[in-house]
């Protein structure tokens, strides 16, 4: 038997979360259902100073456990899981999960976020898990004292590199082009801090490493130089990519109206094209992408998704 509900959120981010919070506070009785990565991205990032509230910052596992906790108090139903089939042609809404549980929602939330944006080298496919990793967060520990890479020249490259730099020996930051994306506040301890060194316009073009067996590990990067295509190597033991995100919207490609950058199109937010299906945080926001604006629309979906269900039973 289907389980009917009114409120259906997918995904456990700060969107997800606080999307639950208003919904169940709305009496909406929401189920959330969390995914793979409950918490979402801020559970890999090692310390969050701009989100409001924490006054002398927080870890963002912290932030999300804290988060989560407050959406259950409020009354939403966390349940462990992934969406796998949905079916939005009519309401009330089908929503498969681990393909056995079938819900029929009145309204439901996409909240899927984002994932992390690899660099598609076949070299690093090979080392993933032996020294290439997303997450220094996760991982870092297993360099003490080593040399790494760093790439990217965003927040999170920037951030993965400084908590790096704390148990490492040596690191690399490597970015393609010659001024860093990420915010001043973030790039000021960089150039002060005496082990990282910065790679100006290079790009990764192969991970280098050994096999015996099954165990593998990185011994080096090659890079290639962005603007003459010269190539340089240099000895590492670990490579953590930092180049972005890509937005979680495999399962609604051709359902909800996606950007060309395949972000879920709301216009405004939290609207999808479909009537009762609202959209909040990284899966439709290109632009901000920070904890903190997906809070925000998390609540705002969960409002609209109140007064929807007020406006049309
Ligand atoms: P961003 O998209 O901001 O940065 C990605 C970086 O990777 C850019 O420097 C980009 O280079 C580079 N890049 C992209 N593709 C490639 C590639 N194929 N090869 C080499 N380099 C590549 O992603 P982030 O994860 O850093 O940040 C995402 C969002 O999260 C941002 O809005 C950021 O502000 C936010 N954030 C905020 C934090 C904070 O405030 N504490 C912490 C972490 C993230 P280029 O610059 O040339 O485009």
């Amino acid at each position: 038997m289907p389980e009917h509900i009114k409120c259906l959120i997918i995904g456990s981010g700060p969107a997800g979360y606080t999307a639950g919070i208003y919904t169940s506070r709305a009496n909406l009785n929401p189920v959330l259902i969390e995914g793979m990565q409950p918490g979402g991205q801020l559970t890999i990032t090692h310390e969050v100073e701009n989100f409001p509230g924490y006054p002398r910052g927080e870890s963002g596992p912290g932030i999300m456990s804290d988060l989560r906790q407050q959406a259950i108090h409020c009354g939403t139903d966390i349940r462990a899981g992934m969406v796998t089939h949905i079916d939005f042609k009519q309401r009330p809404f089908r929503c498969i999960v681990d393909d056995n549980h079938e819900f029929v929602a009145d309204t439901v939330i996409v909240a899927t976020g984002a994932t992390a944006r690899w660099l598609g080298l076949e070299s690093e496919e090979k080392y993933r898990g032996f020294g290439v990793s997303v997450c220094a967060t996760c991982d870092g520990h297993f360099f003490k004292g080593k040399d790494v890479a760093v790439i990217g020249g965003g927040d999170t490259a920037l951030e993965e590199a400084r908590y790096l730099a704390n148990l490492c020996r040596k690191v690399y930051l490597v970015h393609r082009r010659d001024a860093f994306r990420a915010s001043p506040a973030v790039q000021k301890n960089i150039f002060n801090t005496p082990n990282i060194e910065i790679v100006w316009n290079h790009v990764p073009k192969e991970i280098l490493g050994t096999q015996q067996g099954f165990l593998k590990s990185v011994t080096g990067l090659l890079l290639s130089n962005t603007l003459d295509g010269s190539e340089q190597a240099i000895a590492i033991d670990g490579v953590f990519v930092a180049i972005g995100t890509i937005p979680v919207t495999d399962l609604f490609r051709g359902v909800l109206e996606l950007t060309p950058e395949g972000y879920i199109k709301t216009q405004p937010a939290p609207f999808t094209n479909i009537r009762g299906v609202f959209a909040a945080g990284d899966v439709q926001d290109l632009r901000y992408r920070q904890a903190i604006t997906a809070a925000a629309s998390g609540c705002m979906a969960g409002i609209e998704a109140a007064r929807f269900l007020n406006e049309n039973g």
